[in-house]
C-alpha cells in the first residue's frame, strides 16, 4: 500500500492553478464595499420595490454612481484571476435584495453573450451601450427563451433572414420572458437562421436602440424577484444592420457551411461558456440563502416559547444547522466552478451545472426552513423570509431548471447523450 499521496502528473500540473479558500484583502475589501451597499441602500429598499413590481431604475443608478453598475465595474469583477469576485459580489448583492440583485445584474446576461461571441469590435461598441453611464443608465436584455422553446433552446422560431438588396438582416417572432425586455437599450436576441440545421442553424443579433419593429410585449406578474423587470418582446420586420450578427457575417457563414457539410460545430466551447456562467448564478442564489439563514438563526435564538429560545429545541437547532452546512457546501461549489471557469479548467463533469442546481436547491429549502422557524410571522409580509422564499424559487427554474441542470451533469458522467 502506498504511504505517501501519488504525485500529480506533469499533465495535472500544467492545466490546474492553484485554488485556495483563503481570501485575498482585496477580496475581503470587494465584500466588505458591497455589503455595506447591499445592507444601507437594498434591504430599506427591497420590501417596497417587491410590492411596487417595477424596475428600480433609482438604485441601480445609486450602485452606478458608486462603481457598483456599468462597464468598468465588470471588467474589474472579471479580471480577478482567482475568478471569486463575481461570485463574492453577487452574494452580497442578493443577500441585500434579489429583486434588486436582479436589476443590477440582469444586463450581464446580454453582456455575456455579446463578450463570449462577438468581435472585439462589437464587443468595443457595444458593452459600453449596455451600461451607459452614471446619469445615464442604460440596461440590456438577453432574449433567447420563447412560449414554445424553453428548456428546449432548439425549437426556437424566431426567423432572422438576410435580405442581399438592403444588406440587413430581418427578424420576425416573439421572445418570452426576456429580464429588463422591452425596457432595454441593447437587446441581443437568438434567431433561427437556418430552420433545416436546428439549434445548429441559430445565431445571435444586436438590437440597437430604438429600432423599428422590436416592441416591448405583456409584462410578466411573477412570483418573485418582483423588482426585476420581465416581458415579452415582439419582433415584426425588425430589420438591423448585416454586421449586427454577432461574431460577424463572415464566420457565421462559414459556421453553417461547415455544418451542412456535416462537419462538426463547436458545441464543445459553447457548453463551456455555459458552465463558467452558471457559479454566477448560483452565487445569486446563495445569497437569498444566506439572507434567511441569518434572518433565522438570528430570530430562533431570541424568540422565546414554553419559556426558552425556541432554539432550544434541537429540531430548530438542526435545521440551522442543515442550513449552515448545506450553504457552506453550496458555496465550495460555486468558488470551484468559478475558478475552473476563469482559469480554463476543463468542467468534466459538469461542474458549473452542478453548482448552479446545488445553490438554487439549497436556497429553496433554506427560505422554506426560514419561514416554519418565524412560524406565523414567516407567512406575513412584514417580515423579509416569504419574500426570499419567492424570490429563491426561480433558481430552480431560469438560467437551465434543475432538471435540465442534472440533464447536462448525467450527459458528463457518463460520457452518453442521455434525455
Ligand atoms: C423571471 C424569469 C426571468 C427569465 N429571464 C430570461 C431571460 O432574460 N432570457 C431568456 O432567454 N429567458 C429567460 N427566462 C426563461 C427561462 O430561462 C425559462 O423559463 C426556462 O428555461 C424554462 O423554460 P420553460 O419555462 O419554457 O419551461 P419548460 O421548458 O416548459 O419546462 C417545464 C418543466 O419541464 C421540465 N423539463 C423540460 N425538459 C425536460 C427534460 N429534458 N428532462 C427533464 N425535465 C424537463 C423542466 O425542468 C420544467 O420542470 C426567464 C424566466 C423567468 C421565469
Amino acid at each position: 500500500m502506498a504511504t505517501t499521496a501519488p504525485e500529480p502528473t506533469s499533465e495535472e500540473t500544467a492545466v490546474e492553478p492553484n485554488f485556495s479558500l483563503a481570501l485575498n484583502q482585496e477580496q475581503k475589501d470587494l465584500v466588505e464595499w458591497v455589503h455595506g451597499f447591499a445592507e444601507g441602500v437594498m434591504r430599506p429598499a427591497a420590501h417596497e420595490w417587491d410590492e411596487r413590481e417595477e424596475f428600480p431604475w433609482e438604485i441601480v443608478e445609486e450602485a452606478a454612481k458608486i462603481g457598483l453598475y456599468g462597464f468598468e465595474a465588470m471588467g474589474q469583477f472579471f479580471a480577478d484571476p482567482t475568478g471569486l469576485s463575481m461570485p463574492l459580489v453577487s452574494e452580497e448583492l442578493f443577500w441585500g435584495d434579489a429583486g434588486i440583485g436582479m436589476s443590477i445584474q440582469g444586463t450581464g446576461l446580454a453582456v455575456a453573450a455579446i463578450v463570449g461571441q462577438g468581435t472585439p469590435e462589437q464587443i468595443g461598441e457595444w458593452v459600453p451601450q449596455c451600461y451607459g453611464t452614471p446619469g445615464d443608465l442604460k440596461i440590456a436584455a438577453f432574449c433567447a427563451s420563447e412560449p414554445e422553446a424553453g428548456s428546449d433552446v432548439s425549437a426556437q422560431r424566431t426567423t432572422a433572414k438576410f435580405d442581399e438588396a438592403t444588406n440587413e438582416w430581418v427578424l420576425n417572432g416573439q421572445k418570452a420572458w426576456a429580464t429588463n425586455g422591452g425596457i432595454a437599450n441593447v437587446h441581443v436576441v437568438t434567431a433561427v437562421v437556418d430552420k433545416e440545421l436546428g439549434s445548429r442553424g441559430q445565431a445571435a443579433f444586436i438590437i440597437p436602440p430604438n429600432t423599428k419593429g422590436c416592441e416591448q410585449g405583456a409584462k410578466v406578474k411573477k412570483h418573485g424577484i418582483r423588482a426585476s423587470h420581465t416581458a415579452d418582446l415582439h419582433l415584426d420586420d425588425c430589420r438591423i444592420p448585416a454586421e449586427l450578427v454577432l461574431g460577424g457575417k463572415e464566420k457565421l457563414d462559414e459556421r453553417l457551411a461547415r455544418v451542412r457539410e456535416g462537419k462538426k460545430a463547436k458545441t464543445q466551447a459553447a457548453m463551456q461558456t455555459f458552465e463558467a456562467t452558471r457559479p454566477i448564478v448560483g452565487a445569486q442564489a446563495l445569497g437569498i440563502a444566506r439572507a434567511a439563514y441569518e434572518y433565522s438563526l438570528e430570530y430562533a435564538k431570541t424568540r422565546e416559547q414554553f419559556g426558552r429560545p425556541i432554539i432550544d429545541n434541537q429540531s430548530i437547532a438542526f435545521d440551522l444547522a442543515d442550513m449552515a452546512m448545506e450553504i457552506d457546501a453550496a458555496r465550495l461549489l460555486v468558488w470551484r466552478a468559478a475558478w475552473m471557469g476563469r482559469n480554463g479548467v476543463e468542467f468534466k463533469n459538469a461542474e458549473g451545472s452542478m453548482s448552479k442546481a446545488k445553490a438554487g436547491e439549497v436556497a429553496v429549502k433554506a427560505t422554506e426552513r426560514a419561514i416554519q422557524i418565524l412560524g406565523g410571522n414567516g407567512y406575513t409580509r412584514e417580515y423579509p423570509v416569504e419574500r426570499w422564499h419567492r424570490d429563491a424559487k426561480i433558481y430552480m427554474i431560469f438560467e437551465g431548471t434543475s432538471e435540465i441542470q442534472r440533464v447536462v451533469i448525467s450527459r458528463a458522467i457518463s460520457g452518453m447523450r442521455l434525455r
